[in-house]
């Protein structure tokens, strides 16, 4: 398993960055250092570009729709046949739970084989304007298309962004997460293999600040496609509008699970539990603040407690339900959080335990239930991307819309009922990207459309809705000669 690397990866070579810059690559799981790897700099960033727009010029450009799937499709295979050393490597990078990271990868194939698919079915249309006049559509790729992400879900991302977008012909420029930049160069590896045409994928390791930056602001690049916080997803909206670049945004969350008391409480349970603490809460996505209707608000909040006081937290290697947070900065974030819980008079109903013999330097934290916490409380409206979820009681329906509607974000929610008819007025009602009925997530196929509204952010990425956003149209009206 190649770990780290002092190149980055542009125009199909891999080569040393502008400079002498490394990042430190860090085990959350022990907080040592297992090496360091190239940071690129705004050179580098540039020549990315430049060997993007050539391979949009060139053999890239050229490759018909059915080739571009197939080299992806055949990416796909490979990556399945990674599965496990990609697993690894990510679990050793960002202390993800091995059964968790190896979900990622083999989400990463399964992306590749739905877009891979996808390629050579996505086209415009023809539209009826009158019998002198031919109209019809074509979908255009963007051109070059930067990918800036984060460090929780890195392999799901790529997936979902780079592989949509070559897909529809884009060339990418991939910039991953300082803390989460492994499995991107694996992913780089990959295509070399395949033998993806030189500059069609490029990755760019660096620091936000530098590399994140100088992508979102520069003129060559045709569209961003960002993940990450709303604080740096605005100021990269900021940026790219000075070159008029299109911009998606999938940013954070604050996503009500809510309970009615007709609910199926024992099919609920293990949902509730898990869109909280699953990657240690560090998900955009958990459904972090749990509304129970007060009929069965004992009754849920006992069983959440006692599968929280079970829930048992150690190393990635360990493979339990809870792994460590990303960084010793991550950790103190979230501890920040519980603190003001408790200082502000929340009451921690249960809290699950770091297993004996876990690493002291390995960035754990407890996952931690908060009960009875009002509605406008902080921890009940800003995300805390830790195991801490807060819940909160309510009456009627109409409150738990209130409620679910008052946080700024609008990413995901869930909603338990069984009347058929509330289960359609709260999907209708509820401000979020994706509401689920009855489950949460819905096993996170790559089929659905996923993106947010509000300060979660703006497009669509996942599934074929992935591939509008991904392209441009052009209308072709031929007037009858
Ligand atoms: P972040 O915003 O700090 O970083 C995301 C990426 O932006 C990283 O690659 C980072 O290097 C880069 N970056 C940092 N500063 C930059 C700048 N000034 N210009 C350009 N790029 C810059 O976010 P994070 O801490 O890595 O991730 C956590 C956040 O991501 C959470 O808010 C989470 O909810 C969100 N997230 C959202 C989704 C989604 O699909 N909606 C998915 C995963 C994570």
């Amino acid at each position: 398993m190649v770990l780290c690397t002092n190149e980055i990866f542009i125009d199909g070579r891999w080569r040393k960055p502008t400079g002498a810059g490394t990042i430190e690559i860090e085990n959350p799981s022990t907080g040592t250092s297992i090496g360091e790897i190239a940071a690129s700099q705004k050179e580098d960033v540039d020549e990315a570009v430049d060997a993007a727009q050539s391979a949009l010029d060139g053999d890239w450009g050229q490759l018909s729709a059915v080739d571009r799937g197939r080299l992806l499709t055949k990416m796909g295979q490979v990556v399945t046949e990674q599965v496990d050393e990609l697993a690894q490597m990510e679990a050793l990078d960002v202390g993800k739970p091995l059964k968790q990271a190896k979900a990622d990868a083999i989400a990463l194939a399964r992306y590749l084989e739905f877009y891979g698919g996808c390629a050579d079915k996505f086209h415009g249309e023809t539209i009826p304007y009158g019998n002198d006049y031919t109209v019809y559509t074509l979908r255009e790729p963007h051109g070059v298309t930067a990918h800036i992400i984060p460090w929780n879900y890195p392999m799901q991302i790529i997936g979902r962004s780079v592989v949509a977008a070559l897909a529809t012909g884009n060339a990418a420029v991939l910039k991953p997460a300082e803390e989460a930049c492994l499995t991107a160069l694996a992913f780089a590896r990959i295509a070399e293999t395949v033998g993806l045409p030189k500059g069609a994928l490029n990755v760019v390791p660096g620091t936000g600040e530098l590399v994140g930056a100088a992508l979102a602001s520069h003129p060559g690049v045709n569209h961003i496609s960002f993940t990450g916080s709303t604080a740096v997803g605005t100021s990269v909206q900021a940026a790219a509008a000075q070159n008029t670049a299109p911009v998606t945004l999938e940013l954070g969350g604050k996503s009500p699970q809510i309970v009615f008391d007709d609910a199926s409480i024992e099919a609920a349970i293990p949902f509730l539990v898990n869109a909280g603490v699953q990657n240690a809460g560090q998900t955009c996505s958990a459904g972090s603040r749990i509304l129970i209707q007060r009929g069965v608000y004992q009754q849920v909040l006992e069983r959440l407690a006692e599968r929280f006081q079970s829930l048992r937290v150690g190393p990635a290697i360990e493979d339990l339900e809870v792994g460590p947070l990303v960084s010793g900065r991550q950790k103190a974030i979230v501890t920040d959080f519980v603190e003001h819980g408790e200082k502000t008079g929340l009451e921690v109903v249960a809290q699950g335990t770091i297993i004996d013999g876990a690493p002291s330097g390995g960035h754990f934290v407890c996952p931690t239930l908060f009960a009875d916490v009002p509605p406008d409380h902080k921890l009940a409206n800003e995300e805390v991307f830790g195991p801490v979820v807060v819940v909160i009681p309510f009456d009627t329906e109409e409150e738990a819309v209130q409620i679910a509607n008052n946080a700024d974000y609008g990413l995901v929610a869930g909603v338990w009922t069984r009347d058929g008819g509330r289960q359609m007025r709260m999907a209708r009602q509820i401000k979020a990207g994706q509401v689920f009925i009855n489950n949460y997530g819905a096993g996170g196929g790559v089929e659905l459309p996923f993106g947010g509204v509000g300060r979660s952010g703006h497009g669509r990425e996942k599934g074929f809705e992935a591939l509008y956003g991904f392209t441009t149209l052009k209308t072709v009206a031929a007037l009858h000669g």
